[in-house]
């Protein structure tokens, strides 16, 4: 059964983990122009750039070839409908967005899967 709140809620959770970011870091993401952006599901534009269906929140990284720039900012974008479906209390809620912000941030760093397990950032 899974557990929802207002988009307003979820994008509150959402900023209480990026607060709980070391200062250092979030000043570099601040600089960067890294946006954080929370939607109900993926869209098709998504699907068409293979992002998984379910997948809880993904990072999107700019091209930093000189010779193609992307057309979107870097961002991170987080799924609330699909991190819900995992959640049956306000208190996994919770866990699961910081979780997952903090494993997209890790990405945003450069870090891979294997990174992220050894320190314990993800899952
Ligand atoms: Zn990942």
């Amino acid at each position: 059964m899974p557990y929802h709140v207002s988009p307003d809620e979820f994008e509150r959770i959402a900023g209480d983990a990026l607060d709980s970011i070391p200062t250092p870091l979030r000043e570099r993401m601040d600089a960067d122009n890294l946006i954080i952006a929370i939607q109900q599901r993926v869209s098709s534009d998504d699907r068409d750039d293979d992002i998984d269906e379910y997948v809880l929140g993904y990072y999107q990284g700019g091209e930093d070839s000189v010779f193609s720039s992307s057309p979107y900012p870097k961002r991170i974008v987080l799924l609330q409908g699909n991190i819900e479906r995992w959640c049956r209390t306000h208190a996994e809620l919770v866990e699961q967005v910081h979780d997952t912000v903090l494993h997209e941030v890790a990405h945003y760093f450069g870090m891979s899967h294997r990174d992220i397990e050894q320190t314990r950032l993800g899952h």
